[in-house]
């Protein structure tokens, strides 16, 4: 088959590879550039992609099974591996320009696909079905497109039924740092991260590849006190007033690398293939990526449920030759049924982090959010057998139904998760003030 796909993300490049490796011509189309010739890549379109992304262990299973020469190539680039078990890789610790660099180098290398520059602004359809896209304003035909253009595009706009969800309630900044030389990445509370939860807000380093990390603080997205983190000196003066971020940035143990970048508020969204009549709108076109559900970032979720969908596509793309509309629904009912859990599990955490960011205790009257139950497995450690593998996402959020009962027991005795050693949400507001009150003092 000829296949069109509209973005050169994770999503796009991934599938584009695996669709060449089963015999199809895949043309896939973006209007990035690529890497500057310096080497820098601004990557305008894509906000997130200067912050950390963790990649957990479905995307490493999803690289293995389907082009292994791919991690080789990212390890030799510096990535490492989360090893938690000899057997067993929880995850990558790279940057997300190195990640999408390799990716994007093993495409362009791959016979059977080609990278097209430009913009794609429309799907084109002849007799009903999907015919390509039209490409700055030339036609590209195609048997099959898939719109793997993110969270922001917008060419199969007004096609599905509305998507659901929306802001997730939470914002946040973040900057890259570099290890000084002989120095170690700082401390971690999980294989992929160190994660430190304080009323009002959160703080979280992420390591990467050849000694690079990040530090993010996350806050509110209604807290407009604290949206001056933004500005340089309010976010030094809190990673050094944070204990788990000042360990981290300690100028004895790293370096900045980047400006702060603010992260924008951010989304946990889902759409299904279907219009809101439930039919298949418009047979070989399929919708895979964010363009399918996007959560909550603090998680690291995004690229999995990503590759999960295309993983899911490649094989249903075998049960379903020639038949479109068929494909499309049961990558539909596959997609409700193992991607909008997430989803589904994100706006419950969220909405439960939220009320208690306001001053809400837990509410034992309504099902506990996933959230609460794996910190529960603090003071009962026999659940991680249950929270475990839906941390590593190799279960679904409704896993967690077995152990929730012991949870709410847990809670029952008045056990609340301690709060890390650190500044308030009001002394951090106060830190970010005076960090903002000494720069306008700052003769111009
Ligand atoms: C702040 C933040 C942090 C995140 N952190 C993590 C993390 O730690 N781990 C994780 O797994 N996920 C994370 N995510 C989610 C992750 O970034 C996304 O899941 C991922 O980018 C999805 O890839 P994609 O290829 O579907 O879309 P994108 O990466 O958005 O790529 C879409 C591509 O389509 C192109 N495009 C769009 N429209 C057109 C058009 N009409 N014509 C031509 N080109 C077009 C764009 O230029 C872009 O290159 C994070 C997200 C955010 C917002």
């Amino acid at each position: 088959m000829r296949i069109a796909v509209v973005g050169a993300g994770p999503t796009g490049l991934f599938a584009a590879i695996a669709l060449a490796r089963r015999g199809h011509a895949v043309t896939v189309v973006d209007r990035d550039p690529g890497p500057h010739p310096d080497g820098s890549w601004p990557r305008v379109g894509v906000m997130q992609f200067h912050h950390p992304h963790a990649f957990r262990g479905p995307v490493v299973d999803a690289l293995s099974a389907e082009m292994p020469e791919v991690v080789d190539a990212l390890l030799a680039a510096g990535a490492e591996p989360v090893q938690v078990t000899p057997d067993a890789v929880a995850g990558l610790r790279c940057r997300r320009m190195v990640f999408e660099r390799v990716l994007r180098a093993a495409a362009a290398a791959e016979p059977g696909v080609e990278l097209l520059r430009g913009h794609a602004e429309e799907v084109l359809a002849e007799r009903g079905r999907a015919a390509g896209l039209r490409v700055d304003g030339r036609p590209l035909g195609a048997d099959l497109v898939l719109d793997a253009s993110g969270r922001s595009g917008r060419i199969g706009r007004g096609l599905r039924a509305p998507a659901e969800g929306g802001d997730c309630g939470q914002a946040y900044v973040s900057r890259q740092y570099r290890l000084r030389p002989g120095a170690e990445f700082g401390p971690l509370t999980m294989p992929i991260a160190g994660v430190a939860y304080y009323p009002g807000y959160a703080a979280i380093a992420f390591p990467h590849d050849n000694g690079v990390f990040s530090a993010v603080v996350m806050r509110s997205g209604d807290d407009r006190a604290l949206t001056g983190l933004r500005g340089t000196a309010a976010f030094d003066a809190v990673a050094a007033a944070v204990p788990l971020l000042a360990a981290w940035t300690d100028p004895a143990r790293s370096t900045p690398l980047t400006g702060v970048l603010p992260g924008g508020r951010l989304h946990n969204t889902w759409c299904g293939q279907l219009d809101d009549r439930g039919e298949v709108p418009l047979p070989g076109l399929v919708f895979v990526g964010d363009t399918v559900c996007t959560t909550n970032p603090s998680a690291g979720r995004g690229i999995t449920t990503s590759l999960l969908q295309v993983r899911r596509l490649l094989a249903l793309l075998a049960e379903h030759p020639g038949d479109p509309e068929s494909l499309t629904r049961a990558l539909d009912a596959w997609n409700t049924a193992h991607v909008r859990p997430w989803f589904d599990d994100h706006v419950a955490c969220d909405a439960g982090l939220a009320a208690r960011w306001a001053g809400a205790d837990v509410d034992l009257d309504a099902p506990l959010p996933s959230d609460l139950i794996g910190a529960a497995a603090a003071v009962d450690p026999s659940m991680m057998a249950v929270v475990g593998p839906y941390l590593a996402m190799q279960s679904l959020p409704a896993a967690l139904a077995e152990v929730e009962p012991r949870a709410r027991e847990v809670y029952a005795t008045g056990w609340r998760p301690p709060v890390p050693d650190g500044p308030t949400r009001d002394e951090l507001v106060e830190l970010v003030t005076r960090a903002a009150g000494d720069r306008a003092g700052v003769p111009g």
